[in-house]
């Protein structure tokens, strides 16, 4: 598990010593991690005031250490029971006031945009699944229609049901700021920003939010057979519910859900400073290297084979051999992110079957028979 990640609010139980040995069990409350470091901007709230900073570090370093080696367990496994999924359990008109616990940058100083992970506290009444969305309507009034609220924004859901403090009562959502910049004189323009994504990554803890749903099936990770392989196809945000699918299958202890199959990340951003969750991705690769493989696509940092940018679909044509013997014997592919990433890679998925003799156009709609192609894009 990538304690340094940014997992906001964490309670939960791991074997730690102060001096890095595998010493008693010690419930550490609402430790908050970021990004990009973990000595000084971990908090571990009730814990670690008393600690020095040199403290801080050895109990940081020890507690990435020790979660590597076990996961976390979760709670209530009551979330497992249901048979139904759960399907919009609050409507635009009702929806559920909820709790902003965190808001995080998550990106670097040289990512173009800013990406934020944002932990909302439902208290357990709004459950989700894996691969769902909660949608959000951002506080003030829709100017398309004077006196009636906002419409509704959709958000993937980044975290697994248990949310990141493993006690079913939060959702994390992956949101990245829209901002508007005039295409003549490339100056932002402040007035024609994003509501909801600003409203979410400018909201403090505390702050309410109304949530919808949750919906969305077609990104559920099919579960029956834990030998399954997954391809999972991000740009940006897109990761978002692949952390959630990654976090099930590598960090939690779920007893009625062993994974031992194949996950395959293929995440697609602009540069180094613009990867989302990396330490989290990175600690499954040193962990699990049997079962998770994770390629990275830096467009504006790499080059392709023919020397243009490395977009995600060039990372698919690099490995497309293994990929299509993967979906014959069964795998699931999924993709999210931005629309526009489907022509590119559809475009390349193409080429690539006709070269093999194949018809891309009945492979396609092979796979959507079996359940295997899944795709949410926005
Ligand atoms: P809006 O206010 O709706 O504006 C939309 C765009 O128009 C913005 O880019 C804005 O800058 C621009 N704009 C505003 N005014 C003008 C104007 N006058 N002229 C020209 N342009 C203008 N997003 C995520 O970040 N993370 C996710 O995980 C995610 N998951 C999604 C899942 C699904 C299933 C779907 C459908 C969408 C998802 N989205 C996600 C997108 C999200 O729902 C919103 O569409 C996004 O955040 C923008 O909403 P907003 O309210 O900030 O922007």
């Amino acid at each position: 598990m990538a304690l340094s990640t940014p997992l906001s609010q964490m309670s939960v139980a791991l074997p730690i010593g102060i001096d890095g040995s595998s010493g008693s069990m010690i419930k550490v409350q609402s430790v908050s991690f970021t990004e990009k470091s973990c000595g000084p901007l971990l908090r571990l709230d009730t814990v670690s005031r008393k600690l020095s900073l040199k403290k801080r570090s050895t109990v940081c370093m020890s507690l990435q250490q020790q979660a590597r080696r076990s996961k976390v367990s979760v709670t209530p496994l009551e979330l497992e029971d249901p048979k139904e999924t759960p399907l919009n359990l609050y409507r635009p008109k009702e929806p559920y006031t909820a709790k902003i616990v965190s808001v995080d940058r998550i990106v670097g100083p040289q990512a173009p945009g800013e990406t934020c992970h944002i932990v909302i506290d439902h208290d357990g009444k709004v459950p989700y699944w894996e691969g769902q969305s909660y949608g959000v309507i951002p506080p003030g009034e829709n100017p398309k229609k004077p006196g009636a609220p906002h419409n509704v924004r959709l958000y993937s859901i980044a975290s697994t049901r248990y949310g990141d403090s493993f006690d079913g009562k939060t959702a994390s959502l992956c949101v990245r700021r829209a901002q508007y910049y005039d295409p003549e004189t490339g100056k932002e323009d402040p007035s024609k920003a994003g509501v909801c994504s600003n409203f979410l990554c400018n909201a403090k803890p505390g702050d309410k939010v109304q949530i919808t749903g949750p919906s969305g099936k077609v990104m559920l990770l099919p579960e029956e057979d834990p030998k399954a392989t997954h391809i999972m196809i991000a740009t940006g945000t897109g990761v978002a519910p692949f952390r959630g699918y990654l976090r099930r299958m590598f960090m939690e202890d779920v007893p009625t859900f062993k994974f031992d199959g194949l996950a395959w990340l293929f995440l697609g951003v602009a540069n180094s400073d613009s990867l989302l969750y990396d330490e989290e991705f990175s600690s499954y690769l040193k962990d699990y290297p049997e079962n998770f493989r994770y390629d990275k696509a830096l467009s504006r940092e790499e080059k392709n084979k023919k020397g243009g940018k490395m977009y995600v679909q060039d990372k698919i044509e690099e490995y497309s051999d293994e990929i299509f013997k993967l979906l014959d014997d069964g795998a699931h592919i999924y993709f999210c992110g931005l629309k526009g990433m489907m022509p590119g890679i559809q475009d390349t998925l193409k080429r690539v079957a006709e070269e093999r003799g194949e018809s891309w156009e009945q492979k396609l709609s092979q796979l959507r028979k079996n359940k295997q192609w899944h795709v949410e894009v926005y």
